[in-house]
């Protein structure tokens, strides 16, 4: 069965409170009525009564006693229609206005009729009872009479008569009634409807909440309790969209912090199911997918995190771990954690740092720092021997000059790995800017080539510039470029045995310029080719045969062509010798 609704519910209790109140005023009503119309005839049949016997006693005073008893009674009767009898003192009836006179003597004694016994003992006598002689349920009322053989007056009235009138006095009042009702059913079924509506109104708003529309539909409420009602929830909702909105964009903020973090984050509740985990620490502890919900263990098992969730589930303050991802031993991570509170009790949250870079960095300065120190020991010792050799004075001339020579030597190899240590030192601080020009290569190798010739003569090298075709031009600052070429063609030389070919050979390659400096000395063996580039790398590592070189012009050379955003390689030749290749962006105009 459908529940009865709002409206259908006000209805019932309307009309029910009208059908009560109106059926409790008229029961009232009829009772009240009832009472005071008695009390009237009642009151009425008294004074009635006493004029009955006034009148009779007045006949007897003016000694017009021409009528019999009975005509008196007939007369009187007439007067106040109302059935009169004279009754003896002994309860004889001595005239009846409702019978003739002949049937007197058959009338019963009334000596002991309650409302004779009544006057006889009070003064007055009142009865209510249907009448022997006529048959009909009558009032009675009998006074005492001031009268030679009339004892008692008594007054008799149909009740039938006081009956109609009561009736009709109820028939109106109940149609009275009746239409206050009906007008009730009215009133309470268009207030009801018109309630009923305002609350299906506001139900069907509180429904469109309930399935997640926030947006307040702006309807007329009115201004009763139930438009404050209505308001109060829409304003609540508003309140809480709100909240929810500013709730999400946090939640928004705070995914986009977490996501753009290079620290990896993970939060676990306290019995160890995933909560958060970030995208940063997906990628350092190589997992592919966080089950949010699942325990940790399913997707990271490592001894390192397990030990920080439990010092911190136990309660204990964990000093921060650090450790090898799995599956990527060449990178160190750093884990610290820390108990949550807030939204779920003892939670851990764990942040990791990859500090691999830092580690990298660390040692590289490290190892700088002993690389530079160990470049200028060796120079230093040696000026110190001679120059210690020299202030003891017994050098000859040609041992002087040979020592001074050497001191030079030294001080000159100090001097360039200043001058290197400085060059990448603006290099790294990114103080060297760029002129880019198009640069005609054959004038910028001759260039170089002319530079080094003492260089190169000493040693019997042949130079040799082969500019291929579209290949005459690059795209470079032509200072830097000299430096890069300058570099690779000293150490050819300086690689090289005497009596080789130095090459500096270019090539178009689509967009790219290649330019390759050949030599024909050892090469560069397979595991040392990526490391020669690297501050301080030589191959050989005795220094045994030492060209002079300071371990630097590699890097100054790959950190020059990365500032064009090119890239240096080096490759061994099929026929022997090593390959340095330059390729940078190729010239607009070219030349062969
Ligand atoms: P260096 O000043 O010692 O030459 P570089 O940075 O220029 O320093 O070179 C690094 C190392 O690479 C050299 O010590 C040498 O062992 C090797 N190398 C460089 N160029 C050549 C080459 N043309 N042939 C063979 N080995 C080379």
């Amino acid at each position: 069965m459908p529940r009865a609704s709002f409206q259908t519910k006000l209805f019932l209790a309307g009309i029910s409170a009208a059908v009560l109140t109106l059926t409790v005023a008229g029961a009232l009503f009829a009772v009240t009525m009832q009472r005071q119309t008695n009390a009237r005839v009642e009151q009425t049949l008294k004074t009635e009564a006493q004029i009955a016997v006034e009148l009779l006693a007045r006949a007897v005073d003016t000694r017009n006693n021409r009528r019999s008893l009975d005509a008196e009674a007939d007369y009187i009767g007439a007067l106040l229609t109302a059935r009169v009898t004279f009754i003896a003192r002994d309860g004889g009836v001595l005239g009846d206005s409702a019978e003739p006179p002949e049937a007197l003597a058959a009338m019963e004694n009334h000596a002991t009729r309650p409302e004779v016994v009544q006057a006889r003992e009070s003064g007055v006598g009142l009865s209510r009872r249907t009448s022997a002689t006529l048959g009909e349920e009558m009032l009675y009322v009998a006074l005492p009479a001031t009268h030679p053989t009339v004892a008692f007056v008594r007054i008799a009235l149909p009740l039938t008569s006081v009956q109609t009138q009561l009736s009709s006095i109820l028939t109106a009042t109940l149609t009275a009634l009746g239409l206050a009702l009906l007008g009730g059913i009215v009133i309470a079924g268009v207030l009801a409807g018109r309630i009923g509506q305002r609350v299906r109104a506001i139900a069907w708003v509180a429904q469109r909440y309930r399935q997640g529309d926030l947006t307040p539909p702006r309807l007329d409420y009115g201004d009763d309790e139930l438009g404050i009602v209505a308001r109060a929830l829409d304003d609540s909702v508003h309140e809480l969209g709100n909240r929810i909105q500013e709730l999400e964009r946090d939640r928004g903020r705070i995914a986009a912090i977490l996501a753009g973090m290079i620290e990896g984050v993970i939060v676990v509740d306290q019995a160890g199911r995933l909560q958060l985990v970030n995208a940063a620490a997906q990628e350092m502890l190589r997992i592919d997918e966080a089950p949010i919900g699942r325990h940790y263990l399913e997707t990271i098992r490592h001894p390192a995190i397990t030990d920080l969730v439990t010092a911190i589930l136990d309660g204990r303050t964990p000093a921060s771990l650090e450790f090898t991802p799995p599956r990527d031993n060449t990178r160190t991570i750093i884990g610290r954690a820390a108990p949550v509170t807030a939204g779920w009790p003892h939670g851990v949250v764990l942040v990791l740092h990859d500090v691999t870079e830092l580690k990298r960095a660390d040692r590289i300065r490290r190892d700088f720092v002993a690389n530079v120190s160990h470049e200028l020991r060796t120079p230093l010792t040696a000026i110190r021997g001679y120059v210690e050799a020299l202030s003891e004075g017994d050098t000859s001339p040609d041992e002087t000059e040979r020592f001074l020579e050497i001191i030079m030597r030294h001080a000159r190899r100090m001097e360039r790995l200043v001058q290197d240590l400085l060059r990448l030192a603006r290099l790294d601080a990114g103080q060297e800017t760029l002129d880019i020009v198009d640069c005609d290569l054959r004038s910028l190798v001759q260039s170089v080539f002319a530079d080094l010739a003492p260089a190169l003569e000493a040693r019997a090298h042949q130079p040799h510039v082969d500019v291929g075709a579209d290949a005459g031009t690059a795209q470079a600052d032509p200072a830097k470029l000299h430096d890069v070429l300058r570099n690779l063609v000293a150490n050819a030389s300086a690689y090289s045995p005497e009596d080789g070919t130095i090459t500096v050979a270019t090539r178009r390659e689509g967009d790219e310029l290649a330019i390759d400096v050949l030599d024909s000395g050892p090469g560069i063996p397979d595991e040392d080719r990526l490391r020669v580039f690297e501050r301080f790398y030589r191959v050989d590592k005795s220094r045994a045969r030492d060209p002079g070189g300071t371990g630097l012009g590699l890097s100054i050379v790959k950190h020059l062509v990365e500032l064009h955003g090119g890239r240096v390689s080096v490759r061994n030749r099929p026929e022997g010798g090593a390959c340095f290749t330059v390729t940078l962006k190729a010239g607009d105009t070219t030349r062969a």
